[in-house]
């Protein structure tokens, strides 16, 4: 049986601002975008990165900040009641050899799906370390964007560790002196990587120490308290579980009454302390000593750097060594002609709902004008066709007349 196949003229794939704001300028320049939102494509649900966020509060238009979901709900009514399709699936290979793009998805393997023109908004995931309590403190005292999330009250005039050695790290620190009463940078190696500039900003910063050879281990904080609660309280093993609240209940009548008793107490969970792994080295760099201490820890902010979702362009567009797309400075262009790139997945340095907006908007403007000036091609080529075709009856007519 042939394969079902599907052609638009443009297609988005991803779901973040990126995206949505793409698709509804496509849609409202009438050229019926179909927008690939994702099914928990990289681990992150349709909607992107704002998804796994609770406030947001530098968005415009929003005087009293705005939840990440909701405002991702949002721009997705608003693409679709502006005219774009959305396909709620992942695209899991796309060939940009060909014309038109041909690409597939993960849950209709059947399905060849082709564009004239691609704007790719994947985004990017920050990258985490895997520490022991990351998953339980994870945006309850853990983040990998102070500028998203340092001004919350939970860090406020509190102790705040960032964890990362290069331009991030230093920035991010920074950002957080605002805030914090005091901010930790931890270095895994003796030097780091930021420019002199900002290293120096960040030494010299009151409020900033800089720990070179000091990594984190553990993050710690109230769910601690409730497995021993747990335990003190029904008197045998309990393990945090996924969210420190579900903990992992041994008999039903157990989590029962957790839940009707105890649940709500602990919904407020928080990470209180961060456990530190120091090493002393000699001058050459040989390990003298290396010691853990558990220190106050209100905030842990990562800042070692991002994955850019490009492993469908890989070998394809041109991207830099950390994985990023290339796009013509101050533009969606990419390598290719026809395939443009938006949001985080071309941005390392500003990644930020905004600035992924506005290159959505611009890789709408470029993907309509391309599209335009290829149905000017295609016709100038059918007429030049046509006139051949009509050329060679006459010639061959004359010439058969010749004869
Ligand atoms: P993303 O938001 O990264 O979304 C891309 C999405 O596309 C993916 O998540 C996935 O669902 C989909 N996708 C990926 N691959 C495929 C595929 N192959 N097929 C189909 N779909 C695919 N910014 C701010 O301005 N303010 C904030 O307060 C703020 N808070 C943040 C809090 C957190 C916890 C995080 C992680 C980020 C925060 N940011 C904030 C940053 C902001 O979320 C990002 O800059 C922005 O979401 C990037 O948008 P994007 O459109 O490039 O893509
Ligand atoms: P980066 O330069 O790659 O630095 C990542 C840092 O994280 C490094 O110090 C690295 O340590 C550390 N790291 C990585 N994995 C780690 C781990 N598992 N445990 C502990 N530490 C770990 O990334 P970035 O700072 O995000 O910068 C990315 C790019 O954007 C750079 O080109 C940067 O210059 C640019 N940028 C510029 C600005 C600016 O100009 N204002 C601001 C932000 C970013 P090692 O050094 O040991 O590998």
């Amino acid at each position: 049986m042939a394969a079902r196949t599907m052609h638009s003229k443009v297609v988005v794939i991803g779901s973040g601002p990126a995206a949505h704001t793409a698709a509804i300028y496509l849609a409202r320049a009438q050229l019926e975008p179909v927008l690939y939102e994702g099914m928990m494509a990289n681990g992150v649900a349709a909607g992107g990165q704002l998804t796994t966020t609770t406030d947001v509060e530098n968005f415009p238009g929003f005087p009293t900040g705005v939840n990440g979901s909701k405002l991702m709900d949002a721009m997705r009514e608003q693409s679709v009641k502006a005219g774009t399709k959305i396909v709620t699936d992942t695209v899991v290979n796309l060939d940009l050899s060909r014309r038109p793009f041909q690409f597939g998805l993960e849950y209709a393997p059947g399905e060849v799906h082709t564009a004239d023109a691609v704007i790719l908004a994947t985004g990017a995931s920050a990258k985490r370390l895997g520490l022991p309590g990351e998953d339980v403190y994870w945006q309850q005292g853990i983040s990998a964007c102070a500028v998203c999330d340092g001004a919350v009250p939970i860090f406020r005039d509190k102790p705040l560790f960032v964890i990362g050695g290069g331009d991030s790290a230093a920035e991010e620190a920074l950002f957080l002196t605002k805030y914090g009463q005091h901010v930790t940078v931890l270095v895994r190696k003796n030097e780091l990587r930021a420019s002199s500039v900002m290293k120096s900003r960040l030494e010299d910063h009151k409020k900033v120490t800089v720990r070179r050879l000091a990594q984190g281990v553990e993050v710690k904080g109230d769910v601690d308290e409730l497995v021993k609660f747990y335990r003190a309280k029904y008197g045998h093993e309990a393990v945090g579980g996924e969210n420190g609240i579900d903990v992992k209940i041994l008999t039903p009548e157990d989590k029962e009454k957790w839940v009707k008793e105890d649940q709500k107490k602990y919904q407020r969970r928080k990470m209180t302390h961060l456990v530190v792994e120091f090493t002393t080295t000699t001058e050459k760099g040989e390990i003298i000593e290396t010691k853990q201490e558990t220190v106050e820890a209100n905030g842990l902010f990562y800042a070692i750097g991002h994955n850019p979702a490009t492993e469908l362009v890989r070998g394809q567009l041109e991207v830099d060594t950390e994985g990023y797309v290339i796009t013509q400075p101050g533009t969606p262009f990419t390598s290719i002609q026809g395939v443009f790139a938006c949001g985080d997945v071309q941005d390392k340095r500003y990644r930020q709902a905004i600035t992924s907006a506005g290159t959505g908007c611009m890789a709408a403007m470029d993907a309509e004008k391309y599209i335009a000036d290829l149905e000017v091609e295609e016709a100038a080529r059918k007429k030049a066709t046509a006139a051949n075709g009509s050329a060679s009856t006459n010639g061959t007519a004359s010439t058969n007349g010749k004869i």
